[in-house]
């Protein structure tokens, strides 16, 4: 049973860095958006990826949050915690494993009528002796087969805040990563599952991110449909792109919280995300939430130009 009843938004950066002004801006409209509309606001630590998160960066990134004005219910979730609940909804799913390394794919998915970005489905519809004999040359090689979904769909439709309905197609998605022999273990958990599980947990019908993950959201959803959840209701943010309208990352010079605080205080950053969302001299976060309405947010990228 779920402790989380109630309805509820998220933010749930992953922790491989700071946060940079554009991650800062749509975890302040989830918070704008949950909080405006009465419902729970969670944090979520996405540290299924164990190479690239750490809990050091966690504890900034939640700092930095706090820092602009953000307060949200406990407890953090921190995915790394959840590895149950992960199994437990693998084993409620239909899957198979995967014996594909990512040149495999590559190689399969430049054939001609390959769909762009989609598994081929190679390790799909393979015979019992066929996926022994897979297994054990992945073995020797000190690999352990991926899982993937075995989707009954090939397309779902989502609704979206800024895009309406929105209807992409549902991959085989990965759930669990290949893993290691040595480490004898399975890989990671993967991002799919563990966000729509994690979701389901929450009570989340309400899902604030950048806009980069719109493609991502009908198997997410089609997933939470297998699982039993219902669909949150989607807003993808348009991402904030840098001066030369390209996605804003670090190489445009001085963008987390603390490269900007050299110059400027937390209260100024907040000044200017409130400016990029129409509301000009607004510089503490529950004022703005005072004067928030979604229907007045601008639709277009926001240009960062420091
Ligand atoms: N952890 C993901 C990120 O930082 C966000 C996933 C989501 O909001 O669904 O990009």
């Amino acid at each position: 049973m779920s402790d989380f009843i109630a309805p509820a938004g998220r933010y749930a950066p992953s922790p491989s860095g700071d946060l940079h002004v554009g991650n800062l801006r749509t975890a302040m409209l989830a918070w704008l958006f949950a909080r405006q509309s009465g419902r729970n606001f969670y944090m979520r630590v996405e540290d299924i990826d164990s190479e690239r998160s750490s809990a050091e960066s966690a504890a900034r990134q939640l700092e930095d949050l706090a820092a602009i004005g953000l307060e949200w219910d406990e407890p953090v979730l921190y995915q790394h915690d959840r590895g149950h609940a992960y199994a437990d909804a693998l084993a409620q799913l239909d899957t198979y494993e995967c014996y594909c390394t990512r040149r495999d794919i590559r190689e399969a998915a430049s054939a001609p009528h390959a769909q762009p970005g989609m598994y081929p489905g190679t390790c799909r519809d393979l015979t019992e002796e066929q996926r022994a004999l897979r297994r054990s040359e992945l073995h020797a090689e000190g690999r352990l087969p991926a899982i993937r979904l075995r989707a009954h769909a090939r397309e779902w439709t989502v609704r979206d805040y800024y895009t309406g309905e929105y209807t992409g197609p549902v991959d085989d998605v990965i759930l669990k990563r290949g893993g290691r022999v040595d480490q004898a273990q399975a890989g990671d958990w993967a991002y799919n599952l563990a966000v729509v599980v994690d979701d389901g947990y929450q009570g989340v019908d309400q899902v604030v991110r950048g806009d980069d993950l719109l493609f991502s959201a009908p198997a997410q959803a089609y997933l939470a449909d297998r699982l039993g959840f219902t669909a949150p209701f989607y807003i993808h943010v348009p991402l904030v792109v840098g001066p030369e309208g390209r996605r804003l990352a670090k190489r445009d010079g001085a963008v987390t919280l603390r490269e900007m605080m050299a110059h400027a205080s937390a209260a100024d950053v907040v000044e200017k995300i409130a400016e990029s969302l129409g509301y000009v001299g607004i510089s503490d976060a529950q004022t703005l939430l005072e004067k928030f309405d979604p229907e007045r947010l601008p639709r277009d990228a926001w240009v960062f130009s420091g």
